[in-house]
């Protein structure tokens, strides 16, 4: 890892080879300070402690829901691990601090880190709908489980389009709560997705092309139809809030793992990035609670650097992927995303530490290394951010990055979060697949 300082071009030039490339963010603040509207509409602390809220409002209704949210009273939550073996099997010294992975792996419901945002914005759309009619009220939701909710909702249609993740949580989210459900998929979405949808009753359409194309495909149906909410991955401001909840519950969680956060304690957390919405969110929450001293890297896979993409454009645009030459093919389902989400890189632009690519090698290497080590059973989209603490601490730009920030210091004392992002429902045939990839590369190559 010694890819030197480059310039835009040289990044350019690195992605479309399809080079594993890490860049750090010159237009990053001293104060580390995202943006606070897009298109109009304000996002700020508020917009965080209202999605926090509504998840809080709803908790009752999920519980009545989704039995297997008894344990935690309806709180959807993963947990904060420090993860010795691993930070040992992934060659990260302890004078560069300590490891750590969030295991929305397995988030209940979705599966995924997509129970986040997909599962709040279709809770704020039944809860606007529900309110309209008075059937709840605005500190009580308990109602939206009633006959006649029931009966309002199944009047409306949710639609998605979605390389499988975001449909997943959707689907399920939205039929339980009574609406009529559908998910653009592209053809190439994993058939064990689909199936799960349409054993709830989802009528799931297939589309020839990509991501992008299902989006498309589905907003414009969605757009003819007034009963109908299409939720807009490349846009919406509710996912991204439902995301960005995230950062007050893992505040709370570094809290009661005694660590400290502040400029001689710093934080690094490394995030896989299909549309930029899941990182972006939670970027964007942790930005407002920890501020300049927060630094968070988002992983994406070769063929598919979208966000990093742009991240380059001088003019704010978010051009595809295409562009560079690059095919979004990547057996990273959930991050084959040809174009970035423009809210998501609007706010991030002046926050965001850095983005950096990966092969799919490397996803089956570390899927394989965190099951051994941690008994950690992720999908092959949520290894993405793996190399993101040896890129930082042994590349030279990664150095400079130290350096600039005042960083270089305090490593020792740095608490680094590997963010895992899918697994839960990947059926165990499918997972072994994986598995056995990554063993025989690994056993190939043991030194990372
Ligand atoms: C969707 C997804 C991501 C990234 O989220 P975006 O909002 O698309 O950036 C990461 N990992 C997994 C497993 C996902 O499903």
């Amino acid at each position: 890892m010694t890819n030197k300082h480059s310039s835009t071009e040289d990044v350019k030039a690195s992605l479309s080879n399809g080079t594993p490339t890490f860049w750090t963010n010159p237009n990053r603040n001293g104060d580390g300070k995202p943006g606070n509207a897009w298109e109009g509409q304000r996002i700020g602390r508020q917009e965080i402690l209202d999605a926090a809220d509504r998840f809080h409002r709803f908790r009752k209704v999920l519980t009545a829901l989704f039995p297997e949210l008894q344990a935690s009273e309806g709180v959807i939550e993963s947990e904060l691990v420090r993860t010795q073996q691993l930070q040992q099997a992934l060659g990260l010294d302890l004078a560069h601090g300590r490891l750590y992975v969030k295991a929305d792996h397995s988030l209940p419901i979705a599966g995924s880190i997509k129970a986040r945002g997909g599962i709040h914005e279709v809770l704020q759309f039944a809860e606007q709908v529900a309110l309209q009619h008075g059937l709840i009220t605005p500190t009580n939701a308990d109602n939206i489980s009633s006959l006649a909710s029931r009966e309002l909702l199944s009047k409306y249609r949710v639609a998605v389009g979605s390389t499988g993740n975001l449909g997943l949580s959707i689907g399920i989210i939205a039929s339980a709560l009574g609406f009529q459900t559908t998910v653009h998929m592209s053809s190439d979405a994993k058939e064990w997705k689909k199936k799960r949808l349409r054993d709830r009753g989802v009528s799931v359409v297939e589309h020839e092309g990509d991501y992008a194309a299902a989006v498309a495909a589905g907003r414009k149906e969605a757009e003819a139809d007034p009963f109908c909410h299409f939720v807009d991955d490349e846009s919406s401001l509710s996912l991204f809030c439902g995301y960005s909840a995230a950062a007050l519950a893992l505040k709370n969680q570094i809290a009661e793992h005694g660590i400290t956060v502040n400029a001689e304690n710093p934080l690094l957390v490394y995030l896989p990035c299909g549309v930029g919405g899941a990182p972006g969110g939670i970027a964007y929450g942790l930005a407002h609670i920890f501020g300049k001293d927060v630094h968070c890297f988002f992983a994406e896979p070769i063929a598919s650097p979208c966000f990093l993409v742009s991240m380059l454009a001088e003019d704010g645009s978010t051009p595809s992927v295409y562009d560079l030459g690059l095919d979004n093919k990547t057996e990273a389902d959930g991050l084959a995303v040809p174009r970035a989400s423009e809210c998501a890189s609007q706010v991030m632009r002046s926050a965001l530490a850095g983005v950096f690519t990966v092969a799919d090698e490397s996803l089956f290497q570390h899927l394989h290394r965190v099951a051994e080590t941690e008994s950690l059973r992720i999908e092959p989209s949520a290894a993405a951010a793996f190399d993101g603490p040896r890129w930082l601490v042994e590349s030279s730009a990664g150095r400079e990055y130290l350096d600039k920030h005042g960083l270089a210091p305090y490593m020792p004392n740095a608490t680094h979060i590997l963010w895992t992002t899918g697994g839960l429902f990947v059926p165990e045939e499918e997972y072994e697949t994986f598995h056995r990839r990554g063993k025989e590369l690994n056993a190939n190559a043991p030194q990372r």
